[in-house]
């Protein structure tokens, strides 16, 4: 495995690689098994995968955990590297931030992503959030000019908006989604379930138990609207019915449901679709 921290490495490595297909799976680092299991979606459909571990201070708002995001932590990238080396990765970028952002964070060029995708869901209680999502991707997508980028649809609002800013820059790259990797309890996996104790853990189990009930629910016929309103938890941020492509508020099936949950320091997110 080739680990690279500096952008002229990976630049290096990425003008002797022409003929391979190359993967791409980006990450901010703390990996768990939904990481792996995007490593390992990526390695079946490609020659070269690479694995980027950054955790991007311009996605987090002031008040943000950035500070206490696990990948931040002493110890953190040891533990990610091994991780990456028990599955074959084959290429791991981990920049540090001054690598990415030389002159700091507040006067550089971003991108201003879709507002229809992004003004909704994650992107009220979070301003900024997707710029800078999307302005560290093109960064990235920049340097290692991969074929195809892996996201999860967890972050299923996320992968639409780099979807669209693939087609509107007209990159030439494939953006694959992969489904949401679960606990047995139907939690589903994040690196900021570190932040949960048991009990918390327990109780947000309840979000995933809710989708589903939801789901049942809206197949059944009921009406959404009262369905979202009766089974809407008070640590719910936001729990609504929305469109799976451009994510108009919606009634008609097939739909998404999304959910964002604020549970101790854990901000939780999930969304199940409803065919
Ligand atoms: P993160 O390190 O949290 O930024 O996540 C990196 C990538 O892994 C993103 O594309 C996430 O959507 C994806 N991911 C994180 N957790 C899960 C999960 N439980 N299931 C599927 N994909 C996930």
């Amino acid at each position: 495995m080739k680990i690279f921290s500096t952008i002229k490495e990976i630049k290096h490595w990425r003008g002797q690689s022409n003929q391979e297909t190359i993967s791409l799976v980006p990450t901010m680092g703390s990996l768990h098994s939904a990481h792996g299991y995007l490593i390992e979606q990526a390695q079946a459909q490609s020659d070269v995968t690479v694995v980027y571990i950054f955790a991007n201070p311009l996605q987090f708002g002031k008040n943000e955990d950035f500070d206490n995001y696990p990948t931040n932590q002493p110890g953190s990238l040891e533990k990610d590297l091994e991780f990456c080396k028990q599955k074959n990765v084959d290429i791991v970028f981990a920049p540090s931030l001054e690598e990415i952002y030389p002159n700091g964070i507040e006067n550089i060029t971003k991108v201003k992503p879709n507002p229809k995708l992004a003004n909704c869901l994650c992107g009220l209680s979070r301003p900024g959030h997707f710029a800078g999502v999307l302005t560290v991707l093109l960064k990235f997508f920049s340097f290692i000019q991969p074929h195809k980028a892996f996201f999860g649809e967890k972050d299923y609002q996320q992968f639409l908006l780099v979807k669209q800013m693939v087609q509107d820059f007209n990159l030439n790259l494939e953006i694959i989604p992969i489904p949401i990797k679960r606990e047995s309890s139907g939690l589903a996996l994040s690196s900021r379930n570190q932040y949960l104790s048991d009990e918390q853990k327990q109780k947000s189990a309840e979000i995933y138990a809710t989708l589903q009930k939801a789901a049942a629910l809206i197949q059944n016929g009921k009406d959404i609207d009262e369905i979202l309103k009766s089974l809407s938890k008070n640590y719910f941020e936001y729990f609504e019915a929305r469109n799976n492509i451009n994510l108009e508020k919606t009634k008609e099936r097939p739909l998404r449901l999304f959910v964002a949950a604020k549970i101790g320091k854990a901000r939780l997110i999930d969304n199940l679709f409803v065919e």
